[in-house]
């Protein structure tokens, strides 16, 4: 089982709970049931049966592909067209006529395209990043790489490529990837003597030669992380950045002298992952640890950072970070003198402790889905790649061709002071379009800050700002030419904190501590996630997830995304931070069909 899936896209359940689970449950993770998840592509073609899940399967990416072409009308100027019920009345245009609230899974899908963030690929679970989430990609790639690297940590690049037999090397390491595992099989019309697998993560890839650098404790720790993509040929419903067939991520391996020092570096790893959602991305997280049954198949122990997407009320993993203890050590034979060893003393070789750990893009996608509004986009002002649009307004067909040009040198020069103190802003000067276009056009794509400038402000010597994050009305302020490198960083930054504070507000308003078990079921229906005192056993958890089923009556009348419906609770994370009230051996578990007494206040809810 992958180490670093970790970022990703989820953790699995170990073992047998995870046959018993994934047939029957939507929100299963992403593995097991090889009866539905035929894996092997073989260059292209496929057995009949594999066609037929093919097709199956990938019908609804075919409907995404007429979203987008819808989106290319809309934008045209045309009509959206569809679904017309659920169209927002007087949206603009070119704008997001779903609303967040009626159909978030359609309205994702538009803010990410309207918003110029991706594209679709013509094989499903593909998506092109284009450049405006690259740039978010980049500016987290070029954060973490400072961090990792202070605490010793170096980059390298592993092949794509695993031989089927290093890959079955470990069994229950494959075990849950077999199913969506891609295969080569042909170079251009010859046959492979062996098929070639693409690797799903990179544990087998990296050990073996593990073992073979690490031949001293002086050779201890030794840190390697690398960034690349790794492919996983899922056959469920594909989610833009949250379930994708090939992820970018960074996959972080260490191995240790000692358990006190993979310890502190899961640690040290997890907080940084924990900063890059609360300081990059304005997103709260809460951080902990995996009950047993979440935990990464053959690691010790997994700390976690847990999202919360209001607008659907689940939970979802934002990245992990691994103590893999001894076990991949002992499998692949990675070990060192002792040192305690004195000249000529024999004493048994040790194995090393390992860590692995990874976030990948889905930090995009929990972003957007946050943050983002009927709108459009709404980018943090730390990761977008154009914090300030500045649109020319008040030009009219009186204007005089030397009154524009001034106005228009007037606004390169706004510019120039902006990027002087480290501001990334842009000009507007696009021909034919009315400034009212222009605004529309860098909502959607989640501009911080547009800055409006015509012939009044000239002569008043200030600028009119409106803020994205803020409701059109309230949006809008005036600043002084002369404060300009001084206010505009300052608003930027405060537009930063204040949708971190918003955000913050919501998850901390649907985290709620529950202490009688009627309360539960309700509670996860009003989108929240629920801390309870809970025994922490397998056993426990499966009751759980199968009381907090909805039933079809349940359903009847709400919209809800097309998961949520049915799902289960699971077990998101045993918080760090743990509340009051619980006595250990005398507080019950909540769960009433469970005899045992509560061990830790954990978190459930429905999740991604
Ligand atoms: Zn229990």
């Amino acid at each position: 089982m992958s180490a670093a899936e970790s970022g990703d896209l989820t953790v699995r359940s170990r073992g047998n709970s995870l046959k018993k689970t994934t047939s029957t449950d939507a929100s299963a993770p992403t593995t097991g049931d090889a009866s539905s998840q035929k894996p092997v592509v073989e260059n292209g073609s496929t057995t009949a049966q594999d066609k037929k899940q093919k097709q199956k399967k990938e019908k609804p990416q075919k409907e995404k592909f007429v979203g987008k072409q819808e989106a290319k009308q809309g934008s045209g100027g045309g009509s959206a067209g569809g679904k017309g019920k659920k169209k927002m009345e007087g949206a603009a245009l070119i704008g997001i006529d779903v609303a967040k609230e009626v159909d978030f899974p359609e309205w994702y899908q538009q803010v990410l395209l309207k918003g110029d963030m991706l594209d679709y690929y013509d094989i499903s679970g593909c998506y092109i990043l284009k450049p405006a989430s690259q740039y978010i990609w980049d500016a987290i790639h070029a954060w973490f790489d400072i961090k990792i690297r202070a605490m010793g940590v170096k980059n390298c690049s592993f092949p794509l490529f695993v031989s089927e037999d290093v890959l079955n090397k470990e069994k229950s390491h494959i075990e849950g990837f077999a199913a969506e595992v891609a295969w080569v099989t042909h170079g251009g019309s010859t046959k492979l003597e062996k098929k070639i697998a693409i690797r799903p993560t990179s544990e087998t890839v990296m050990y073996p030669y593990y073992a073979k650098w690490i031949q001293s404790y002086r050779d201890l720790p030794l840190k390697l992380n690398q960034w690349n993509s790794v492919v996983r040929w899922e056959f469920k419903h594909p989610q833009p950045f949250l379930r994708t067939r090939e992820f970018h991520w960074q996959e972080g391996h260490t191995a240790h002298l000692t358990k006190e020092g993979a310890d502190k570096e899961v640690l040290d790893i997890l907080e940084h992952y924990a900063t890059i959602y609360e300081e990059l991305l304005a997103v709260p997280v809460m951080r902990g640890r995996k009950t047993d049954k979440e935990r990464f198949a053959g690691g010790l122990y997994t700390t976690t950072v847990e999202g919360y997407i209001p607008a659907t009320g689940r939970g979802i993993q934002g990245g992990t970070s691994h103590c893999l203890g001894q076990n991949f050590s002992k499998m692949f034979g990675i070990t060192v003198q002792d040192p305690s060893a004195k000249e000529g003393e024999k004493k048994e070789p040790l194995f090393v402790w390992q860590n692995s750990w990874g976030l990948s893009t889905r930090v995009i996608g929990v972003m957007v889905m946050i943050h983002g509004d009927n709108r459009g986009l709404v980018l943090p002002p730390r990761v977008a790649e154009v914090q300030v649009a500045i649109v020319p307004v008040g030009i009219t067909a009186k204007t005089s061709d030397d009154d524009r040009e001034l106005l228009h040198k007037e606004i390169v020069g706004l510019a120039e002071v902006l990027r002087a103190v480290g501001v990334r802003v842009e000009t507007d000067f696009r021909e034919g379009y009315s400034p009212g276009y222009k605004f529309n056009d860098w909502e959607l794509k989640g501009v911080p800050l547009r800055l409006e400038f015509g012939p009044g402000e000239s002569q008043g010597h200030f600028v009119t700002a409106a803020r994205r994050d803020l409701p059109q009305k309230e949006s809008k302020s005036t600043i002084q030419i002369t404060e300009l490198n001084t206010a505009v960083p300052a608003l930027l930054e405060q537009i930063q904190k204040d949708l971190y504070d918003r955000a913050k507000k919501a998850f901390d308003d649907h985290h709620k501590h529950i202490t009688n078990w009627s309360d539960f079921v309700p509670s996860l229906n009003e989108k929240n996630v629920c801390l309870i005192p809970h025994c922490l056993t397998e056993e426990c958890e499966d009751q759980i997830k199968d009381s907090s089923k909805r039933t079809a009556e349940e359903q009847s009348g709400v919209p809800q995304d097309e998961k949520a419906p049915s799902m289960g609770a699971k077990s998101l994370c045993i918080p760090f931070e743990q509340p009051a009230g619980i006595e250990k051996g005398v507080t019950k578990c909540l769960n009433p069909q469970c005899t045992r007494t509560a061990e830790a206040w954990c978190m459930f809810g429905r999740s991604y």
